[in-house]
């Protein structure tokens, strides 16, 4: 059927290409990729191999008007370096248009780092908030860990190796001592998932900066603590006596 694709792709294990993604992008008349030559292993075995065109972030509303004039006639599929397209990754606008114009958007499921760090950090799971990459400057950085601080859920953010201690710090200064994961390399040879507070991360991961992709999922803020009967009685006490 003719339309808009959203293709899921592996974030480092290749055998987590569904099938239905691979089915969809040996179909395509076209696959846009951020990477043409990081997405060309995805469709190596496919014959005839489908025709690749960038589209990017550096993409622009020409490039989206070209392509989505094509979608009544044609199946294009997106897909990014890694992963789920649109997450900390090009395509919403490209969405957003096919919509606009009418097309077809198909979503085909699949890995995503975030929510996969999710399911392996024991933290809760039933509120979270996604922060994509934290800005990279210390004052933005840590203006952008204070807007989320009192938010009661889980927080999950994507970083890289060498930023990885300094970001911890700054979420433990911003947030407190928390109880944090870190996830790296999720699917690859060497995936870990450790955990402990943020300071102890911090620690942890300043002595020598990991290598690979990671994700940092924090829990959320403890809840402020109910006060006990005892507590009450006190207070109770405490003001009968100042009135008298
Ligand atoms: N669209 C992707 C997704 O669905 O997860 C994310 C793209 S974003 C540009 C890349 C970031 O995702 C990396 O810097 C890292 O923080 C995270 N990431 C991607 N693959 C990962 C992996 N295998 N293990 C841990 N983190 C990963």
């Amino acid at each position: 059927r003719p339309g808009l694709y959203i293709v899921a792709t592996p974030i480092g294990n290749l055998g987590d290409l569904s099938p239905r993604a691979a089915d969809t992008l040996a179909r395509a008349s076209l696959i846009l990729a951020e990477d043409k030559r990081v997405s060309a292993r995805l469709v190596a075995g496919v014959e005839p191999r489908p025709p690749m065109r960038t589209y990017n972030d550096h993409s622009d509303e020409a490039d989206r008007a070209a392509i989505v004039a094509r979608l009544g006639e044609e199946a294009i599929a997106l897909v990014s370096d890694a992963g789920t397209p649109l997450i900390s990754d090009p395509g919403y606008k490209l969405v957003r248009d096919a919509r606009a114009a009418g097309h077809e958007v198909v979503t085909i499921p699949g890995p995503c780092a975030a929510v996969a760090a999710l399911t392996l950090a024991g933290l809760p799971t039933d509120r979270f908030l996604f922060l994509g990459f934290l800005p990279p400057k210390e004052k933005a950085r840590a203006d952008a860990i204070a807007e989320v601080a009192a938010v009661r859920a889980t927080l999950v953010l994507y970083e890289s190796g060498p930023r990885l201690a300094a970001s911890l710090k700054a979420l433990a200064d911003g947030l407190g001592d928390r109880d944090a994961a870190v996830a790296r390399e999720l699917t690859k040879m060497h995936e870990e998932c450790r955990t402990g507070s943020l300071g102890q991360l911090a620690a942890r991961y300043g002595e020598a900066p990991p290598r690979g992709e990671i994700v940092i999922v924090i829990a959320p803020p403890a809840p402020p603590e109910a006060a006990s009967a005892d507590q009450l009685d006190e207070a109770l006490r405490q003001a009968m006596l100042t009135e008298s």
